[in-house]
């Protein structure tokens, strides 16, 4: 039997952690389903970049032999129904691959297997340092796959984080 794996992330922007991670996965699955989480959020600092152009920075990025597809999965800010609301947008997956206590035992609560999966290099490989480091116009690009640097590069994505933070910082 074909085994579904689902993992949920912001990838804001996708990097080697994420890569890796889902490697690790695609060694566990025959099919991966991999969320675009707040994918109604783009152009603010937490979450700078838009749905299609993180699933650009995926697929130019995943060389790997694992079939998988995208999903865009928006915030509803409400715990009790998230999962319910994953599996309206996502097809059918057996497991979920996660590593916050909430959204494990959300998952858990509805009879899904849960499993865990090892951290990379976090100091580095995070969204927030990754992004912390294009408002200060320090190197980021030995963080990334070729892919995430070609869509930031045609983007100016470093620049729209710069601005961001900018504009965020006039306001208060
Ligand atoms: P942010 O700093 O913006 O929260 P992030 O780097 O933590 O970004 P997320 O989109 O929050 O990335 O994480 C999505 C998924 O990727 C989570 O399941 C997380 O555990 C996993 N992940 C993130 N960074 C790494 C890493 N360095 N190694 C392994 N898995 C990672
Ligand atoms: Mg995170």
């Amino acid at each position: 039997m074909s085994r579904k794996g689902l993992i949920v992330g912001r990838f804001q922007p996708f990097h080697f952690g994420h890569l890796k991670f889902i490697e690790w996965v695609a060694n566990d699955v025959d099919y991966l389903i991999i969320g675009v989480g707040s994918s109604q959020e783009s152009h603010t600092l937490e979450n700078p970049f838009s749905a299609s152009e993180r699933r650009d920075m995926i697929k130019k990025s995943l060389k790997t032999r694992i079939r998988y597809e995208i999903v865009e999965i928006n915030d509803i800010n409400n715990d009790n129904r998230w999962v319910s609301h994953v599996e309206e947008i996502s097809p059918e997956f057996d497991v979920v691959y996660a590593n916050g206590e909430k959204e494990k035992n959300l998952f858990k609560n509805e009879g899904y297997e849960v499993k865990t999966t090892p951290m990379f290099n976090k100091k580095q490989y995070s969204g927030t340092e990754i992004r912390n480091r294009m408002i200060d116009g320090r190197p980021w690009h030995d963080f990334v796959p070729q892919g995430t640097i070609e869509v930031i590069e045609r983007i100016d994505g470093a620049g729209r984080v710069r601005r961001l933070y900018e504009s965020y910082s006039y306001r208060d």
